[in-house]
């Protein structure tokens, strides 16, 4: 019978961890609105701060911070998708759009 080594560090077996799917570094801020019907999601990995967002949305629901968009008057939000079809870089997901 073959023995296996243990490992030296602890003298105990390790399990690989679980991949889950996500992209390593990937950062994507949710935000719902006090409904909680509405929900627009901004991948920070691909803004660029192009600010299209803020200039289209008709109900000012965005705002940059840093170069990178943020939707703190999501209730404002008249779900036109208008921020969702003039991104440049694909950035935003939105329930309704
Ligand atoms: S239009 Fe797209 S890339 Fe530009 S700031 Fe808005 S979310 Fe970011
Ligand atoms: S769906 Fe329309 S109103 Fe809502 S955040 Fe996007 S551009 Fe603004």
């Amino acid at each position: 019978m073959v023995k296996t080594k243990k490992n030296p560090r602890c003298g105990i077996g390790h399990q690989e961890p679980e991949r889950t799917g996500g992209s390593i570094g990937m950062v994507v801020k949710t935000y719902k609105n006090a409904d909680g019907n509405i929900r627009i999601e901004i991948d920070y990995d691909k803004c660029t701060g192009a600010a299209v967002c803020v200039d289209v949305c008709p109900s000012a629901v965005f705002e940059l911070v840093k170069k990178k968009a943020t939707a703190p008057n999501i209730d404002a939000c008249v779900e036109c998708c208008a921020c969702v079809q003039n991104c440049p870089e694909g950035a935003i997901k939105h329930s309704a759009c």
